[in-house]
């Protein structure tokens, strides 16, 4: 098999992707280019489990294969490194949507230069169905991806955003190793705004039992730093999270009965209201006292995390109340903490970071397109601006499944500019989140989805440097060391 990498190094009607061979005793495997996409090249005994067809390199013949969900699940079986795997402990952990299966490559470049554990294959219900993906889909590019970069230091997948039984059924199908429970739908938030006398009037409905498991265990009991848990408060966390609790412990059941080592999050992050550190702890010691191992908890925290722009907000009691709820993860020591929205919040990546030092789990997406719609504006203007004006004209609608404080008045008229002016827009708040949050609706019009999708193909490389630095910034600015 030595000749393996010889014969695609020396056809040179293809590009070998630097990086991507790998071999064990069964398989030697590389990606090359074609000139028609990327091919998976594969000889050796284990052949037989791989799809595809003989195409010569060098005048021999060896499997050619498309980077299919079939392909991608062979090759997870001869090489483990490039199955989803553990989270150690105490890590900073990296979780990286890529809604379009050709950011990972880039995460990973960033990976590779710091300390931080990476969640790749992060993707929401709601991102699936805007991009037309399935978990397998998300999975096996994200696995080409690994393979493609050469990385072989294990990385997770992540079922983010999930709400129900059957949808983490899916991901922990699709071979997902991280699963993170979304409960907004069974939060009570009106209870936030009931009157002392409304409080003591619903929570005398309960039924009995839970009235007395949660007036026996946190009326009055001091909490180390946060002070006493009082009635008012007890009722209103009881009120508003009981049943978002009881829906997590369900979850964390079924979960366990398919028997594989899955990182379970609680994410209470796309609430109207911030989670109380009384809260946190009082919904962290019922998982926990019910067996739920949690690996991470996302609070809602003070301030506004929009998708893709700096942090809004307070820093000074943004730093004080991440402070507590730290304290509260350092009281329980089993979990960390989760900061969902991570991109571009350079304004409190450095408290986050200093404050959960080198343990936490942090969520970036949208900013990924984003790099690619910087892209786009750099290397086709005219592309950038049909994407633009789709974004402007459909924004109503994207609103509805976004919570954002764009104001479209900020954003400077784009018949005014030049073609060199258009990726600064990129710089700009208001229209970064006017081109986030229509991603879905952009990429439906079939002439912008193509030419897009080719543009993005041909440009992987530079693709993938924007990426490279965009991400490494975060690290960076979130306090990750260098990998020496
Ligand atoms: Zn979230």
């Amino acid at each position: 098999m030595e000749n393996f990498i010889k014969y695609l190094e020396q056809e040179h009607d293809i590009l070998l992707i630097k990086g991507s061979h790998h071999s064990c005793q069964a398989v030697d495997v590389a990606v090359v280019n074609t000139g028609d996409g990327d091919f998976l090249v594969v000889q050796g005994t284990g052949e037989k489990d791989f799809y595809g067809a003989k195409r010569r390199f060098s005048g021999h013949p060896l499997l050619t294969c498309e980077l299919s969900v079939a392909n991608a699940q062979a090759l997870m079986h001869y090489f483990p490194y490039l199955k989803p795997s553990s989270i150690p402990e105490q890590s900073l952990s990296f979780g990286f949507g890529d809604r379009l299966g050709r950011a990972t490559l880039g995460h990973l470049k960033a990976v590779m230069q710091f300390e931080v554990f990476p969640v790749l294959a992060q993707q929401s219900m709601r991102e699936l169905s805007l991009t037309n993906r399935t978990y397998d889909d998300v999975l096996s590019s994200a696995v080409f991806d690994v393979l493609k970069a050469g990385y072989m230091d294990g990385f997770a997948a992540d079922g983010d955003h999930l709400k129900t039984i059957p949808q983490i059924e899916l991901a922990i199908d699709a071979g997902f190793n991280m699963i993170t429970l979304d409960c907004s739908e069974h939060i009570h938030n009106q209870a936030t705004d009931y009157s002392e006398s409304e409080l003591e009037a619903h929570f005398s409905a309960l039924a009995s039992e839970t009235k007395d498991h949660y007036l026996a265990n946190y009326l009055n009991r001091e909490i180390p730093s946060l002070g006493i848990i009082d009635k008012v408060e007890l009722f209103r966390t009881v009120l508003t999270f009981h049943e978002a609790i009881m829906h997590a412990i369900q979850c964390y059941k079924f979960i366990m009965s398919r028997d594989r080592k899955i990182h379970f999050e609680l994410s209470m992050d796309e609430t109207p209201h911030t989670t109380s550190p009384i809260a946190h702890f009082i919904i962290v010691n019922e998982l926990l006292k019910n067996d739920v191992n949690l690996f991470s908890f996302a609070p809602r925290f003070h301030g506004q995390f929009e998708k893709g722009i700096d942090y809004i907000g307070h820093i000074d009691t943004f730093a004080r109340t991440f402070e507590q709820h730290q304290q509260i993860v350092n009281h329980f020591d089993s979990y960390k903490l989760s900061v969902h929205s991570g991109s571009d919040k350079f304004s409190v990546m450095p408290i986050i970071g200093k404050i959960a030092g080198g343990s936490f789990h942090i969520k970036t997406a949208g900013t990924s397109w984003l790099e690619a719609v910087r892209l786009v504006a750099i290397k086709d203007p005219n592309l950038y601006r049909k994407m633009h004006e789709i974004a402007l004209s459909r924004i109503d609608k994207a609103r509805m499944y976004y919570n954002v404080s764009l104001d479209m008045e900020r954003i400077p008229p784009i018949k005014l500019m030049n073609d060199a002016y258009l990726p600064n827009y990129m710089n700009l708040p208001d229209a970064r989140q006017a081109l986030h949050i229509t991603y879905g609706l952009i990429l439906e019009t079939e002439s912008v989805h193509r030419a897009f999708f080719e543009l993005l193909d041909h440009e992987i490389t530079f693709y993938s440097e924007l990426l490279k630095a965009h991400l490494s910034q975060h690290m960076r600015f979130l306090g990750a060391h260098s990998r020496t």
